[in-house]
């Protein structure tokens, strides 16, 4: 079946036919370069957090900072999280106390009854964006442990209790607040990873501070923050997506090049598509990125190296952002970080390959090979495909109509109008029957702008020869709005399909094509054709039982599930306040305030301060 790809009857002068010439010449497809690039999603709002300052003496400690030393310490904190969330995140000082002294006695350690007064004489109300940092004297007395509240999402609010001025630590506490949790590592004497459909074996370790290199982990320095971290914010622009089923080479920036850099690789286990993996490319210079900003007194600069470094995050992790791998038998401080020509075989069965680091360029260059999940016969095979498109707006793009996702953004050509197409590549030949197209829309169809489902569209395989030929529809291809429109035909075996529309609008941004999301499906199995009623028989047999194939509706949760706290296996120097045993999933939504205390154990003796 084929339709006009070009209404007939229109009309166009004769300027109008040369402006439409050069706006119709189809820019050139993407190239297939086995991956996708994801836009950042954040999660929660943009804001200006409104930070109260209140510096307290407990009677018989003497202060030792200024209120401008403090104030500073704020303007450090904020310089941090403006860079690394490009804005998202910032902070100022709404109100701020200088030293007072509680007329009662109060242990300067006692942190409860210390921000107890100071939500008093400050005058504190909690709320959106709102922290109150309590501030004492960073001496013996006051305990020299900080203590953040752990807030339910970014814009929580919360409260932190802090001996001392160290920016750092203050940047840590307030990561708290806004539901950032620790950033851990993984510690396997066997082998980089564990199998993640299996309880973590004994010959592993979770260590809840241990990535060296974030600020929510033992990284006691304003370094660019860990995938996971930037993750749990919805924070990771550009990342990098390899489709699964043959090796992708990727050259990744350092994390301390831009942030909509292509800076961080990511793929999920396919055997347990809640794990996700992250790759990234730290650099010997990328400790130089906050050196104007602050400068960490001590830092070990045996640690100041370059590689890449593996993290990934389960559903073990429900309140942590991630676990960086260790290297195996490596009790060094660089045992975080991969060497050029590294070879790792992760769970779920893909391989990563560290292929060049370049500290000229602040590039490195790795291969991963990421099976691709054993589908159902009837499964949506869209995600394993590469996308590409005739023309696309620079605000979308196209790898949105295959990441899995029915929410907006999608894939947009506007302004064009005409014929455009997006095509699915796989690595290899897949028969399909039936693809699934969600049509975005911004306008009536009278109204003749914006973004109108196609007049018409079909579906197009790749011939051997390369040439593109429709296939063999068995129906005429809807165009509502709102939901999948559905286009089934023959069984057609291709390594590449177009879904080509016809653009309603006539005229350059006059009504142009976009698509939500697509699924391509395989073919269902053949099942038992029922036996043909015999005449006289009134009751035909039984069907056999359904066999319950999985309806290709069915999206797949991707939410890990909210798993409960887990003290038991986990080395226990915290206090009792440390696990309530509340369930919070990992986006805890609940409005639930965890006051998450665990006590970091400086090994290396670098610093005094402990964080909790
Ligand atoms: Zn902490």
């Amino acid at each position: 079946m084929t339709r006009p790809l070009i209404r007939a009857g229109a009309v166009l002068s004769t300027i109008g036919a040369l402006i439409a010439a050069i706006v119709l010449a189809p820019a050139p497809a993407l190239a297939d370069t086995g991956v996708r690039i994801v836009p950042a999603s954040p999660i929660g709002e943009a804001a200006v957090h409104e930070v109260t300052l209140v510096l307290v003496a407990p009677q018989g400690v003497a202060p030792d900072f200024s209120l401008a030393d403090a104030v500073r310490s704020v303007e450090q904190v904020d310089a941090y999280y403006d860079r690394e969330t490009n804005g998202f995140i910032r902070f100022e000082i709404a109100s701020s106390l200088d030293w007072s002294t509680p007329d009662e006695p109060i242990a300067c350690s006692d942190f409860g009854a210390v921000n107890a007064y100071s939500e008093r004489v400050s005058g504190f109300e909690r709320g959106e964006n709102r922290h109150l940092l309590t501030l004492v004297p960073g001496r013996p007395e006051c305990g020299g442990t900080a203590y953040g509240g752990q807030g339910a999402d970014v814009n929580s609010g919360e409260l932190v209790f802090q001996p001392g001025i160290n920016p750092t630590t203050i940047a840590h506490e307030l990561g708290h607040n806004m539901s950032l949790a620790h950033a851990n590592a993984v510690r396997c004497t066997e082998g980089w990873d564990f199998d993640n459909t299996a309880p973590r074996p004994s010959s592993c370790e979770r260590v809840e501070y241990g990535d060296r290199y974030d600020n929510m982990g033992n990284g006691y320095s304003f370094w660019p923050a860990s995938a996971g971290t930037l993750d749990r914010l919805g924070l990771i622009d550009n990342e990098v997506v390899p489709v699964c089923g043959a090796p992708r080479t990727v050259t990744l920036n350092t994390m301390s090049a831009p942030v909509d850099a292509q800076r961080i690789l990511s793929w999920s286990d396919p055997t347990a598509p809640r794990v996700q993996y992250w790759v990234q490319y730290r650099d010997r210079a990328d400790n130089d990125l906050y050196r104007d900003v602050y400068r960490e007194p001590g830092l070990d600069p045996a640690i100041h190296a370059s590689g890449v470094v593996v993290s990934k995050a389960d559903a073990e992790l429900a309140l942590l952002s991630g676990a960086v791998l260790e290297r195996p038998g490596d009790a060094s401080d660089r045992n975080q970080l991969l060497r050029a020509g590294e070879r790792l075989e992760l769970s779920g069965g893909a391989v990563l390959t560290i292929d060049r680091l370049d500290e000229q360029a602040r590039t490195a260059t790795v291969t991963v090979d990421v099976p691709c999940p054993a589908t159902a016969p009837g499964g949506d095979l869209a995600q394993q495909a590469v996308a590409s498109a005739s023309a696309t707006s620079p605000w979308t793009t196209v790898g949105a109509v295959n990441d899995g996702i029915t929410a907006a953004p999608g894939w947009g050509s506007w302004p064009a109008v005409g014929e455009t197409w997006v095509q699915l590549t796989w690595p290899q030949a897949v028969e399909l029957d039936r693809i699934d197209a969600w049509f975005d829309a911004d306008a009536a169809d009278e109204d003749r702008r914006g973004l109108i489902p196609p007049r018409a569209w079909q579906v197009q395989a790749q011939l051997a020869n390369g040439a593109w030929q429709p296939v063999q529809a068995t129906a005429e291809a809807s165009r509502d709005r709102d939901g999948f429109n559905t286009l089934r035909f023959a069984p057609t075996s291709s390594r590449a399909f177009r879904v080509v529309m016809q653009a309603w609008g006539d005229a350059e941004g006059e009504g142009s094509s976009a698509v939500r999301e697509l699924r391509a499906f395989a073919p269902e199995p053949v099942t038992p054709t029922e036996p043909p009623v015999v005449p006289g028989d009134p009751t035909p047999p039984a069907q056999p039982g359904d066999p319950a194939q999985p309806s290709p509706d069915t999206t797949p949760a991707t939410a890990p599930a909210a798993a409960p706290d887990r003290a038991t296996d986990e080395p226990a120097p915290r206090t009792a306040l440390a696990r309530t045993g509340a369930p919070i999933g990992p986006w805890a939504a609940s409005g639930a305030v965890l006051m998450l205390l665990g006590i970091v154990v400086a090994a290396s003796g670098r610093r005094g301060a402990r964080r909790l």
